[in-house]
């Protein structure tokens, strides 16, 4: 399991040798692990030169150690510190390969971002069920039942005549719904304290939701992500299933909100759109922030002396008058000069905007 403690244990280990991560998807809907190993192969191949040492450990521990739970893997090998760490998830990954100064932790530090530490509130007039997910799956659960509302009210209705009967009984049953909706905040509130919760979903009928996220202490209604309607007896698997849909809806909204910055920065001219602008912008070390989208591919060509990139064949580098070599991939090059440049890197899913201005696109530093 992922914690937080893994990232910070990867990011504070001193390296002086270049690390190998590698990121691979397990997921059975999308292959098999025979077809998950072969691809880590071909994508282990260009670096099985002059890192022959960390792509042999990766590939022995994928044939020998690996048993195959897990729906991604991420390895960071480094030969030269005797350093090799795993680490298994729940939830699959991107594929790739990178090789930087430092593990590439940034997609683990996104997955626990957006599927990390959910706390999960099923609220109703009676009490409550509060759950707590973490990169799908369940850690824990409690609940608390208050007093039966339901009981109340069908007394009220058999009083129903009686001088004062309704009016009295049903303001007797609001003020139980809310004496147990409080009761429920407060609990929730400890149970998502307990278990570090970064994101809140709330679930039930829109009133009860409503009055439970007012009554909910500032900190934790500035987390709630949204609320959704469920019965109080759902299985657990069902609100997760609810708990992720949401997460994901949320990780789609925040790329689209990411795309739409970089183009309309790019409009303004603080930022590229397309790949040869884009490509002049990584070699200039000008990219604060660059966007692909995913299984975004394009030939291209690099200066063999100063590793200028473009898109296009041209005679010879502008800047150093030196010839080009054709390359296979010019956005995987593009990827790895951002890395180490320091600039942040956003793979997103296909997005129609993103298309439209050429798969690829960059907000400037300056
Ligand atoms: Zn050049």
């Amino acid at each position: 399991m992922l914690r937080e403690k893994d990232l910070q244990e990867l990011l504070e280990f001193e390296f002086t040798h270049p690390v190998l991560s590698v990121y691979l998807n397990f997921d059975p809907s999308r292959t098999t692990t025979e077809k998950a190993k072969l691809h880590t192969r071909q994508m282990l191949k260009p670096y099985s030169d002059q890192n022959a040492d960390d792509v042999e450990k990766i590939q022995s521990y994928l044939e020998h150690e690996y048993d195959g739970s897990g729906q991604g893997l991420v390895l960071f090998s480094c030969s030269g510190e005797n350093f090799f760490k795993t680490i298994s998830l729940p939830i699959p990954v991107r594929n790739r390969a990178r090789l930087l100064p430092k593990p590439y932790v940034k997609p683990l530090a996104a997955l626990l971002d957006h599927f990390g530490h959910y706390g999960v509130a099923i609220v109703d007039k009676q009490g409550l069920r509060a759950f707590h997910f973490h990169l799908g799956e369940l850690n824990e659960q409690e609940g608390i039942v208050g007093e039966d509302v339901r009981h109340t009210k069908s007394g009220g209705s058999q009083v129903a005549g009686r001088r004062g009967g309704i009016t009295s009984q049903t303001g007797y049953a609001e003020e139980l719904v809310e004496r147990n909706l409080r009761e429920s905040v407060e609990f929730a509130a400890r149970f998502f304290d307990q278990n570090n919760i970064r994101r809140v979903l709330i679930g039930g009928t829109e009133a009860i939701t409503q009055r439970f996220i007012e009554l909910l202490p500032k900190r934790w209604q500035s987390l709630v992500l949204g609320t959704f309607p469920i019965e109080k007896t759902a299985g657990h698997a069902q609100v997760l299933e609810r708990a992720m849909q949401v997460a994901e809806e949320t990780k789609e909204r925040q790329e689209q909100d990411l795309i739409k910055t970089v183009i309309t920065a790019a409009a303004k001219d603080r930022g590229t759109t397309g790949l040869q602008d884009t490509l002049q912008a990584v070699y200039a070390g000008n990219v604060q922030t660059l966007v692909i989208e995913e299984g975004f591919r394009a030939p291209g060509f690099r200066c063999t002396n100063c590793g200028f990139l473009s898109a296009s064949s041209i005679p010879e580098c502008p800047f150093c008058g030196s010839s080009f070599e054709q390359i296979e991939d010019a956005v995987e090059m593009a990827v790895q000069k951002a890395l180490l440049d320091g600039s942040d890197v956003e793979v997103v899913n296909p997005s129609p905007d993103l298309k439209t201005v050429g798969s690829i696109a960059a907000m400037s530093r300056y």
